[in-house]
């Protein structure tokens, strides 16, 4: 990475990312730090970043994600001066391999990609970390309380689903199986199914002014859990399962009293990723939780990257404000990371 950085004109640079989940927000915020912008865009969609044209400067064109990593088009994205963010779609549309190789700088922790694949190193990071979680299960442990058993990959919660015994938990399995949605029982994680509400915790941690900013907090409105509540006999009667596809992300202020422990476990991840992946995080990182009636938080799971919920704040967030006093989405945070690390030469810190 640094023998690619060595040929570029840091004066130059610009911000690339594939043109899906959050990357309007983030050619946005990168063009308000001015900076060139690149969209990395499948044929498909073309026309729809197209409507966006004053936001992207460059657009690469593929046939497929899968071709991110072939020779001529990291090639281009070099001849560009380009810097990668990864989203949190990234992985998932180009494959860990490709994701974690690609020849061109990227503003995050590249290493983290491998850990945020498999969903028990990811919660034996948390637990390490000293952040609560909740109870986990293998598939041949005792099950005897409510539980949900979760497929590996970021669907947005596809293929999910809630048991209350091992029996209900290999059923389950069985269908998904047959469904193609897992290849073996191996691949799944299942949690004590917390009750309590969900919070998102979006955070900023930045290698180059060395503190953990919290940049906004979403709920994720998820189909059908969320519409359940609306027919509750319904569910009853009919035993209707319920099932977690992302659907949307609605905004969400805390109790302030709360906010103490969202940035200490925020702080105690941030540590933890240093300790066992150095330098450790870089950027945006998000700890989904659930707040129980005891105003506990236990997360659930993280994501290492941007998540999808901060493009609620594109013109910034009620927290986002009282670090920035402007406008300052979690994409424009990214962007003027970077400037700040040109300006104080630095970016050796927030590239890897
Ligand atoms: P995830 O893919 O881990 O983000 O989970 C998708 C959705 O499933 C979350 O947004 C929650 O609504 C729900 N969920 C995941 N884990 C738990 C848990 N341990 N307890 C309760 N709900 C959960």
């Amino acid at each position: 990475m640094f023998e690619v950085l060595s040929r570029y004109d840091l004066s130059k640079l610009s911000i690339a990312t594939l043109a899906s989940h959050s990357a309007l927000q983030i050619f946005h915020g990168a063009k308000l730090e001015g900076f060139k912008t690149v969209a990395i865009v499948t044929k498909d969609r073309l026309w729809f970043y197209e409507n966006f044209k004053h936001l992207i400067d460059y657009f690469i064109v593929l046939s497929s994600w899968g071709e991110l990593c072939r020779e001529d088009v990291v090639k281009e994205l070099q001849s560009l001066n380009t810097v990668l963010v990864p989203h949190g779609s990234y992985v998932e549309y180009v494959g860990l391999d490709c994701a974690e190789g690609i020849e061109v700088p990227i503003l995050g922790l590249r290493k983290l990609f491998r850990v945020e694949a498999n969903q028990w190193a990811k919660m034996g990071l948390l637990q390490r970390a000293g952040i609560p979680i909740p109870k986990l299960y293998r598939v041949d442990d005792l099950v005897n309380e409510l539980v949900i058993v979760k497929l590996p990959g970021a669907k947005g919660g596809k293929g999910y689903f809630i048991a209350r015994s091992n029996e209900e938990v290999v059923e389950g399995l069985k269908k998904r199986l047959i469904e193609g949605l897992i290849k073996s029982f191996d691949e799944v994680i299942i949690q004590e199914y917390l009750i309590g509400v969900p919070a998102y915790f979006h955070y900023f941690y930045s290698p180059t002014l060395n503190r953990v900013e919290i940049l906004g907090i979403d709920i994720r409105y998820e189909s059908n859990i969320d519409g359940l509540k609306r027919v509750p006999y319904i569910v009853n009667e009919f035993r209707i399962n319920p099932t977690f596809v992302v659907i949307g992300n609605i905004p969400l202020v805390l109790r302030e009293s709360l906010l103490t422990k969202v940035l200490e476990y925020g702080v105690k991840f941030v540590e933890e990723t240093k300790k066992e992946l150095p330098p450790g995080v870089i950027g945006p990182f998000c700890l989904e939780s659930i707040v129980d009636d005891n105003m506990e938080i236990k997360v659930f799971e993280f994501s290492g990257r941007i998540v999808a919920g901060t493009n609620l704040y594109i013109n910034g967030s009620p927290y986002s404000y009282l670090y920035w006093n402007e406008p300052m989405s979690t994409g424009r945070r990214l962007a003027r990371e970077l400037k700040l690390a040109i300006e104080r030469n630095t970016i050796d810190k927030i590239l890897t």
